[in-house]
């Protein structure tokens, strides 16, 4: 069996939590982060592992919009009124007339009924 190798320095994180939230426009398309970082520690990513999640959601002006989040269904899980706060996001979001990509994907582990039909209800077409 081979051991699976580790790729960064278990001290060093190539992304920084710091810097201003994403929010710009590509090809038509609106690319945006409502949090940055992901607790997750998994050997091969630089992903920070500390997370900050924005205050705010940016404005929203094209039809189609990328979520950048790395775990966009993390907020704070040690809190009771983590999925609250996923909701409120997800009901923000979709009271847009936007389509929404998760381009990382998401944490299954994470999801709940309630989340995937707000996800389902806020247009997020890909995941
Ligand atoms: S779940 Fe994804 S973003 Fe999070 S540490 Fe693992 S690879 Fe990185």
């Amino acid at each position: 069996m081979s051991k699976q190798l580790r790729l960064r320095d278990k001290n060093h994180t190539k992304s920084s939590i710091k810097g201003p939230q994403t929010n710009y426009i590509h090809n038509g398309i609106q690319r945006i982060e409502t949090s940055r970082g992901c607790p997750n520690l998994c050997p091969y990513c630089y992903e920070p592992d500390r997370l900050v999640v924005f205050d705010e959601i940016p404005e929203i002006t094209t039809k189609n919009v990328q979520i950048l989040d790395m775990n966009f269904l993390w907020r704070d899980h040690s809190r009771p009124d983590s999925e609250k706060k996923v909701l409120s996001c997800v009901k923000e979001l979709g009271k847009t007339k936007a389509k929404f990509e998760l381009v990382c994907g998401l944490d299954y582990r994470l999801m709940s009924l309630d989340i995937a039909k707000a996800l389902k209800k806020a247009r997020f077409v890909k995941i």
